[in-house]
């Protein structure tokens, strides 16, 4: 029973074979060490941050200093840099072959890291190289959830550091740098937050294609 991802009914034997894989590196990998201030995990120290910190303290402090251009850029570059170094971190420990399967591993790990259960759209490509699409769904996100929730209203997409982690995992497996973009937001009024992502030298194609992925 897939536990993650919503994803075409074929993927469920490898992502629940994914899923298997982390939760044994929960169970045997998984080290509190508090008399040294330290967590470890699958042999990397890792720290708790509350989402609230990311979502909302340290957003207001990015738009004091920087403005909501320049946050939303620079949560989106952060994201990334988790997702990248996240992948960097754990594939080679995962033994997985083919690129559907390691790009699978990032929103099955995303939703076992706490912030998101991603939802793979029909349409979607996830090979290597120049030809990689994806259209994917991130419902209830703590970005969109927790700025929601705070009683804030947005006029455009907001869910900057969602888009940044998917597309810095998919760009080491796929080996091309990706963009993703959010063309609807939970936090600006639309039914759910729903991405694209695509090579960066791609992306005039398929932003004209935004209206058929909003269908979708
Ligand atoms: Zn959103």
């Amino acid at each position: 029973m897939v536990k993650t991802v919503e994803a075409p009914p074929d993927m469920g034997p490898m992502i629940e074979n994914i899923e298997a894989k982390y939760e044994e590196f929960f169970k045997s990998d998984l080290k509190y060490l508090p008399e040294q201030g330290r967590i470890e995990l699958i042999g990397d120290n890792v720290m708790f941050i509350g989402l609230r910190t990311l979502a909302l303290s340290l957003k207001d402090e990015l738009d004091s200093v920087l403005g909501e251009m320049g946050r939303d850029m620079l949560m989106y570059r952060l994201g990334q840099s988790f997702g990248r170094s996240e992948a960097e971190r754990l594939l080679p420990k995962l033994g997985l072959g083919s690129p559907v399967e390691r790009i699978a591993a990032g929103p099955i790990w995303a939703a076992y890291s706490g912030f998101v259960r991603v939802r793979l759209l029909p349409g979607s490509n996830p090979v290597e190289g120049d030809d990689f699409f994806l259209v994917y769904d991130h419902p209830n996100n703590f970005e969109a959830q927790l700025w929601k929730g705070d009683g804030r209203s947005a006029e455009h997409n907001i869910c900057y550091f969602n888009g940044g982690y998917s597309s810095g995992w998919c760009s080491v497996v796929a080996g091309v740098e990706l963009e993703a973009e959010e063309i609807m937001c939970e936090a600006a009024g639309d039914p759910v937050c729903r991405f694209i992502m695509f090579p960066s030298g791609r992306r005039d194609e398929y932003m004209e294609r935004i209206d058929e992925f909003k269908a979708i």
